[in-house]
């Protein structure tokens, strides 16, 4: 059996190497979206000089909820469960990238990249997503995706992307809240996230009247 070695003084953990097939196991798939998130966090970790961090140190502020979430919280350990993850549902492939410990920042945009292959794409894809495209539709769509995933992979940052330091506040932490309990669910709740509504401490779904029901 492998003897774990709990000498903390002399514990030196390799560095965890975490690449886009992590990405494409997390995702789902492969496609543009998430090798733009890819290529976002490992510039700004560059431009910022931060390794994949244990910690909330590194916050990630996406313009975007679509594919390049997922691999900007594999990649720079930015997740939402930890809370240095901020999504706003923008439209923008734009990703900001904080990092508390020296308070600097980098924004990253991506350029369109038009070319002849966009319109083709922009054509195929509503036949895809609706089920009407042909099997050799659906075979160029593919072949199209993947052309474009290869080429954010691979290309020079400065074609595809512009990276810019900039100033901002501090995100706001996370804050550990004590627990109620809802007193129309019974289900425990932070206090922070409750709401009276007639006298009676309510959860946001039961103030709300979208708590889910249960099957009768
Ligand atoms: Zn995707
Ligand atoms: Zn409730």
């Amino acid at each position: 059996m492998h003897e774990h070695n709990h000498d903390q003084k002399h514990h030196h953990p390799a560095p965890l190497i975490v690449t886009f097939d992590d990405c494409i196991r997390f995702h789902g798939h492969s496609c543009p979206g998430l090798a733009s998130g890819y290529r976002a966090a490992v510039a700004a970790m560059e431009a910022l000089g931060v390794t994949r961090p244990e910690d909330e140190d590194l916050v990630a502020i996406c313009e975007t909820d679509a594919c390049g979430v997922d691999a900007i919280q594999v990649i720079a350990g930015t997740t939402a469960g930890k809370g240095n993850l901020i999504v706003h549902d923008y439209g923008k492939h734009a990703f900001t990238f904080y990092n508390r410990k020296d308070e600097k920042a980098v924004r990253i945009t991506f350029n369109r990249g038009e070319d002849e292959s966009t319109n083709e794409m922009n054509t195929i894809r509503p036949k895809v997503f609706s089920g009407t495209a042909t099997k050799e539709e659906e075979a160029r769509f593919h072949e199209l995706m993947h052309k474009a995933t290869v080429r954010i992979l691979h290309a020079p940052a400065e074609k595809i992307m512009k990276i810019e330091e900039i100033c901002m506040d501090a995100p706001k932490k996370a804050r550990i809240f004590k627990s109620v309990t809802c007193e129309e669910c019974g289900e425990s709740v932070a206090d922070s996230k409750t709401r009276v509504v007639g006298g009676k401490c309510l959860c946001i779904p039961c103030a709300e009247g979208t708590h889910p029901a249960k099957r009768k």
